[in-house]
């Protein structure tokens, strides 16, 4: 058969991660610092208001926007958080499928999209891949939000502004001032911005800032998987103020047409996952974070995350990607940082793993560098 693969999946590009899956499938027992999920279960009254909802016979598709409590309890959660008073809302397969929409609905070939770099891989991808053009901004060496970057990297074809707090892979938290900083920036051009705030739970040593209250053009993007593990459940939603709401149709309507509905049964157990408290988490990947920062700090160079579960490390040496592969060998599994970025001078490390693994790691990691 003739080559039947069209441009737009040749526009997107895995090798990145595939090559570190490959060398790790190989490994007995290894190091994980690769994956991206809490290594906790979800909690146990979550699941158990999933079976609830399966054994009441709530397996049928919801409608498109989302089940009509939880899109009225969200609703009523971002009125009081911002002042919207009439938000939108529409529930998505995970915040993966809320950006997939989103940029289905907004992004035409040729439009730019402002992304500080280091970057969440999928934007770069669901970027190309609709023929829009990424424009990096360079936020090296303290990942803090490059906001006269973003400022000069605007112009008449900027469609948006991504901007991702707790950031992955960095761990970076932007400060209240650098939130307001971009606020003004995009109002003084009238520019959207997508906030991806999927790990704003995860905050170590300041309180979460969102740009959604300072500027009203934000579509805010929010996910359960990571908060209350429960990546495989597929769940996230996507709010906005009410003068964003034809954007919010445009998503639905799509939604409609690919995703239907996200899982149903799941987005009642959602309901009560809005109240659950996840502090404990929290405080258990604070010291996570402690025990890898501490075990790093003087042999690498490390910005000290303070937020997701995410450490991106500078490589001894001048390839990170070599790094990498020698960490891999050692059953070490990191990711080489120009999978998120367009610099291959660090290394990504998820300490989403138990204690003793992170101690472990840190151990061959100091070793490797010497
Ligand atoms: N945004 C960021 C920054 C992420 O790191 C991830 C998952 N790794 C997602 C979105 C997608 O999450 P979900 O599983 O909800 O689709």
């Amino acid at each position: 058969m003739k080559d039947i693969i069209s441009n737009r999946a040749k526009l997107i590009d895995a090798s990145g991660i595939r090559k570190v899956f490959a060398l790790g499938a190989t490994l007995e027992n290894p190091v994980d610092f690769s994956i991206g999920q809490p290594d906790f279960d979800t909690p146990q009254e979550l699941k158990e208001e999933a079976i609830k909802a399966i054994q009441a016979g709530q397996n049928k598709y919801s409608q498109t926007a989302g089940d009509n409590l939880l899109r009225e309890k969200i609703a009523g959660k971002v009125r009081k958080e911002f002042g919207w008073a009439n938000p939108a809302v529409l529930v998505t397969s995970g915040v993966s499928g809320g950006l997939l929409l989103a940029f289905l609905a907004l992004i035409d070939p040729g439009d730019e999209v402002i992304i500080p770099d280091p970057y969440f891989v999928i934007y770069k991808q669901l970027v190309n891949m609709l023929g829009g053009r990424c424009v990096f901004v360079d936020s090296y060496p303290d990942f803090k939000l490059p906001v006269e970057k973003i400022a000069g990297g605007i112009t008449a074809k900027t469609k948006m502004i991504i901007v991702n707090s707790p950031c992955n892979p960095t761990g970076a938290v932007y400060s209240e001032q650098e939130i307001k900083a971009l606020a003004e920036i995009a109002a003084k051009k009238d520019i959207l911005v997508i906030s991806d705030q999927i790990y704003e739970k995860f905050c170590y040593d300041s309180s979460f800032s969102s740009i959604a209250n300072h500027y009203e053009k934000t579509l805010l993007l929010r996910g359960f998987g990571k908060s209350y593990a429960m990546t495989g459940w597929r769940l996230g939603y996507v709010a906005a103020h009410e003068s964003l709401k034809n954007v919010i149709e445009e998503m639905t309507k799509i939604q409609q047409y690919t995703f239907v509905c996200a899982p149903t049964p799941f987005q009642k157990a959602a309901i009560a996952a809005l109240d659950y408290d996840t502090s404990d988490f929290v405080a258990a990947y604070r010291k996570k974070r402690d025990i890898l920062y501490e075990g790093l700090k003087d042999r690498f160079e490390i910005v000290k995350p303070s937020g997701a579960f995410y450490a991106f490390v500078k490589a001894p040496g001048k390839s990170a990607t070599e790094f990498v592969e020698k960490a891999i060998k050692n059953r070490v599994l990191i990711i080489p940082g120009n999978v998120f970025s367009e610099k291959d001078t660090h290394f990504r490390i998820s300490y989403a793993t138990s204690d003793q693994k992170i101690r472990q790691g840190v151990e061959i990691l100091h070793r490797l560098a010497l």
